[in-house]
This record gives C-alpha cells, sequence and structure tokens, in this order.
C-alpha cells in the first residue's frame, strides 16, 4: 500500500505541474478548434468599409446546443459611430452576441453584417483586427506585461505600450514592479487580480485602437471609484467607434444611442434611457432597483 501511495501522491503533484503549465495549451486548442468550426468561406475577401463600419444582427437565431436555443430571432443596428448597450439579467445572451460578432461561432438562421458584409463571407483575419473586446474574463498570456498589452499591435512601440497602460489607470502598478513591463505574468509570473486582468485587457483594447469595440462589463471587476475614471476613458475611446457595451450597471449606459434589454435570448425593450424610463417596463424597474441599491450594484 505504501508504495502505491507514495507514487500515486507524487503523480498528483506532476499531474497539477502539468496541468498548469498545460493551461495556455489547451486554450490554445479550444481556440484552433474554433478556428476550425469556422473557416473561412472559399473566396472570402477582407473587410471593407472600416472607416464608417455599421453592424447589423438581422433575425439572428443561435444555439450552442441544437437542443437549447440561446438567441431567438435578435435584430438591431450599431450604426456607425455610434454606442449601442446591452443589458439584462446573467444568461439572458448577452455575451455571446459578442462571440458572435467576434465569430467565434457561426449562426443557425439569419445574418451579422458589417459594413454591409455578412461576416461569414470575409477573412476570420480582418474581421478580428477590426474588433477590440474587452471581455468579462480577461486570460493573459504567459509573457511579459508588455506582450500582454502589444497582443494586438506588436509593433507598437515602448511608448505606445506606456500610453495604452496609463489610459488604462495600469502604468503605476506596472512601473512599481522591479522589472517594469519586462515582468512575466500569467500562471508562471506575476499573479494579477481581476480588476488589474481587465485593464491589461483595456489597454491591450486602446493600443490596438479598431474600428469596432465591445466592452463586455468592461470594469466589473473594478472598485467604484477605479470604475468611474476607466469609464470615462473608455467613453473617451468609444468616441466615434462603432461600440457594443454590455453592462450591469446601468449608470454606465445612460448616454447610449440605444439601450437594449434582453431576456431569455430575446429583446425585450429598446430605446434611449429616457425612452426606457418613461416607458415605465423592464429597464425602468431595473434602474429603480439600482438608484435604491446605490451605486455598488453588481
Ligand atoms: P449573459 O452574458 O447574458 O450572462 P451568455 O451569453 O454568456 O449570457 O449565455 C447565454 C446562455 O448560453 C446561458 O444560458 C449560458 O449558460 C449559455 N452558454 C454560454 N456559453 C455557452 C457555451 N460555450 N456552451 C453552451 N452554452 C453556453
Ligand atoms: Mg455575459
Amino acid at each position: 500500500m505504501i508504495q502505491i501511495y507514495i507514487p500515486l501522491n507524487f503523480l498528483g503533484v506532476i499531474y497539477r505541474e502539468i496541468k498548469q503549465s498545460l493551461t495556455d495549451l489547451d486554450k490554445m486548442f479550444t481556440l484552433m478548434d474554433k478556428e476550425r468550426e469556422v473557416a473561412d468561406a472559399p473566396g472570402a475577401v477582407d473587410l471593407a468599409g472600416l472607416d464608417q463600419p455599421t453592424v447589423r444582427f438581422e433575425d439572428v437565431h443561435f444555439a450552442y446546443d441544437p437542443s437549447r436555443p440561446i438567441l431567438q430571432g435578435v435584430s438591431f443596428d450599431i450604426p456607425a459611430g455610434k454606442t449601442v448597450a446591452v443589458v439584462g439579467p446573467s444568461g439572458a445572451g448577452k455575451s455571446t452576441l459578442s462571440r458572435l460578432l467576434f465569430r467565434f461561432y457561426d449562426i443557425q438562421q439569419g445574418r451579422v453584417t458589417i459594413a454591409g458584409q455578412d461576416i461569414r463571407a470575409v477573412t476570420q483575419q480582418s474581421l478580428r483586427r477590426a474588433i477590440g473586446i474587452v471581455p468579462q474574463d480577461t486570460v493573459l498570456f504567459n509573457d511579459t506585461v508588455a506582450y500582454n498589452i502589444a497582443y494586438g499591435r506588436p509593433d507598437a512601440t515602448q511608448a505606445e505600450v506606456e500610453q495604452a497602460a496609463r489610459a488604462a489607470h495600469i502604468h503605476g502598478f506596472i512601473a512599481a514592479t522591479p522589472k517594469g513591463y519586462a515582468t512575466m505574468v500569467g500562471e508562471r509570473g506575476l499573479k494579477l487580480s481581476g480588476g488589474e486582468k481587465q485593464r491589461v485587457a483595456i489597454a491591450r483594447t486602446l493600443l490596438k485602437n479598431p474600428p469596432i469595440l465591445i466592452f463586455d462589463e468592461a470594469t466589473s471587476a473594478l472598485d467604484s471609484a477605479n470604475e468611474r475614471a476607466i469609464q470615462a476613458e473608455l467613453r473617451q475611446v468609444a468616441q466615434g467607434k462603432t461600440t457594443l457595451v454590455i453592462a450591469h450597471r446601468l449608470s454606465t449606459v445612460v448616454d447610449a444611442h440605444e439601450i437594449l434589454v434582453m431576456e431569455a435570448g430575446r429583446i425585450v425593450e429598446r430605446g434611449t434611457h429616457a425612452q426606457l424610463l418613461a416607458a415605465g417596463g423592464h429597464y425602468a424597474r431595473m434602474w429603480a432597483l439600482q438608484q435604491s441599491d446605490g451605486q455598488n450594484v453588481h
């Protein structure tokens, strides 16, 4: 028994080590599977018209698993240079919209277009170059802070990386580490908090400077003072860009061109903040609830 027990225990340790070091590989394979799932169409061309791209979802139906429909006829436009916000309970399908726009999955019915082009007809490389996403959960590469920030634009200069980090309020933190921007992060490096990772993702997106932006609860991991500061930065960055904001805190969507309220895969209400308050429906109730709970509602 003892002979077996010791090696097994030992194996457990090794297994944990291997598993940790393989995490990135694992993620890479997951991404590669996705790539295979959504291949470039024969004769796919690069996405064009990116100076003024309108994003359009037309009667989009989507399920991750055929037995469980998620989006059931979702239609909306983000006019070029405008911000559209999506709110609604957890599980409503909000993040799914961002995954579909990035074409991690293909839809079962309907169309998603950018500047009039079906995203299934364009090269994935040109599509992903055009979109910057600050996701809900940021995954960092096991590499330096500089690499992680410059990921969307490897040719960026150190000065540009720093400028983006300043705007994302992470420069001070990075500068205070002994190796600064050369600090390794990720599983085998410096562990960053959720908020710090989010800021790195924001810096990455600022540096990439794409014409289309997606903020998926982009500041949810930050405390409210930091959130306000970064929200102001994000608003600045979103000026003139076609932007989808997925938000938990309604205070961040008040200025949106249109607000979509999603529930169980459908848009149940839409309009400006003022229109939705006047309508006295779901949004107005969510607003009243968040006002009475104060600013730190999650
Ligand atoms: P939200 O962002 O509004 O909280 P999501 O778009 O992430 O919601 O998810 C919508 C629904 O799709 C949820 O019921 C969720 O469980 C399901 N879902 C999300 N991702 C996957 C996936 N990769 N495979 C299967 N189901 C998923
Ligand atoms: Mg989500």
